[in-house]
């Protein structure tokens, strides 16, 4: 009796012991299947990221002197090489199957006042000259039409989008420049206050905000953002500031690169409340895989970041959640995410978690197009409803009196001849 029991037991713990390689095979190999299956899914809709910041690193590694850079790998020459931050090249974009890209046009807030204006258009002209210096694998594009005829060409279709609202020096004459210039979003802030909106960092413990919100003028921002076509961008802002940009605003708007307050709570990440506010708007949150913004640690995992857009599906649905990773503007990245040539990990673990295809691609890529064509739409309502631009300039009390002695404020009284 008691030998057929120590018989039994040792066949049992044999038996275990030989289950878990097998069950961490079969596991390996239904991960390949889904990742398979994920890149089917890119193959089909374009992977359209709302935020990367490479553009900075060409000017943070060679002075955007790029005439003669290579960056169809990175990852052997310096200083891109030892960088933690340099996440991004040709050969890495095509493995990651991205479809479009929103480069982010981004200049620091210790620009504002001084020549945030004159950075800003260094680095829209750095993204031209990066597309054009690479016409097998991008091409400029400024509407929904074009990311998708871009995709079907197998062409990365590249966007431009200014990080921060310093980037317009309170003018919108110069918003409509950048509109020209190919510019198809704006973040309305960055970290720092403009004349005429707050940002996050104001809603952080013991901050206060300076405008709440808004200013009258920078409603007038979100209006002539509409009558341009050009998509406002919500990472960065205050809560408040989300809010009146969500009133105002005839369009559906974006948060380019955020993610979900409930599940990390930085103020850079967007709340509940707000969610539920972008699926009536009929917006997007594009999720961003800082692992400070996915974990509030030093750590995440790709499990995490599909737990944010999880979280916005729950909150906002399907139709509210896209990807904005945030690439080259950050050091940590998740792992599994390590840079733009994981996506497909992250597809994987979403289907692995039973999502449905059609769901996918709307993470992808389709809720992007969707609320692209739609700020269009409003656009080409405004045009034929006669609207004109808007002309009102910031009023002076506006102007914080640091701005002041780089502006020769109006200039009509000064003689031509
Ligand atoms: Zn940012």
């Amino acid at each position: 009796m008691n030998w057929c029991v120590i018989v039994l037991a040792l066949l049992l713990s044999t038996q275990k012991s030989w289950s878990y390689p097998s069950a961490r095979f079969e596991e390996a190999n239904s991960f390949e299947k889904y990742l398979e299956k994920a890149r089917t899914v890119l193959d089909r809709v374009p992977l359209i990221d709302g935020h990367n910041d490479f553009p900075y690193s060409l000017r943070r590694y060679e002075n955007n002197q790029v005439g003669d850079l290579d960056i169809n790998d990175l990852t052997t020459s310096e200083p891109w090489a030892s960088s933690s931050s340099s996440q991004t090249d040709i050969n890495r974009l095509r493995q990651g199957k991205v479809g479009a890209q929103f480069w982010s046009a981004y200049v620091p807030c210790s620009t504002q006042y001084k020549d945030a204006i004159l950075k800003t258009w260094e680095q829209i002209d750095v993204i031209h000259r990066m597309v054009d210096a690479n016409p097998t694998a991008f091409e400029f594009v400024t509407s929904a039409q074009e990311i998708e005829d871009a995709f079907s060409r197998g062409k990365i279709g590249s966007l431009v989008g200014v990080e921060g609202g310093h980037s317009i020096g309170s003018s919108l004459a110069v918003l409509r420049m950048m509109y020209d210039m190919g510019v198809r979003y704006m973040t309305l802030t960055h970290s720092c206050p403009t004349p005429w909106g707050d940002n996050s960092q104001l809603d952080d413990p013991g901050n206060v905000p300076i405008h709440d919100g808004l200013t009258p003028f920078g409603k007038n921002v979100i209006a002539e953002m509409n009558r341009l076509g050009m998509l406002i961008d919500l990472s960065h802002v205050s809560r408040k500031t989300m809010r009146d940009a969500l009133e105002t605003s005839a369009a559906p708007v974006i948060f380019s690169h955020s993610s979900a307050y409930a599940l990390c709570n930085n103020t850079r990440n967007v709340p509940d409340d707000i969610l539920q506010l972008v699926a009536q708007n009929g917006g997007v949150v594009m999720v961003n895989f800082f692992v400070s913004y996915i974990s509030c640690g030093l750590t995440a995992t790709v499990q995490q970041v599909a737990d944010h857009i999880e979280h916005i599906r729950n909150v906002a649905g399907a139709d509210h959640v896209g990807i904005g990773s945030d690439f080259n503007g950050v050091a940590r990245t998740p792992e599994g995410l390590k840079d733009v040539s994981e996506y497909p990990n992250l597809f994987a673990e979403l289907l692995a978690r039973g999502w449905a295809e059609t769901d996918l691609e709307k993470v992808a890529g389709l809720n992007l197009l969707r609320v692209f064509r739609g700020a269009e739409a409003v656009r080409d309502q405004m045009a034929a409803d006669g609207g004109k631009p808007f002309d009102e300039w910031i009023p002076q009390a506006d102007l914080p009196a640091e701005s002041l002695p780089c502006s020769t404020g109006q200039i009509k009284s000064v003689t031509t001849e």
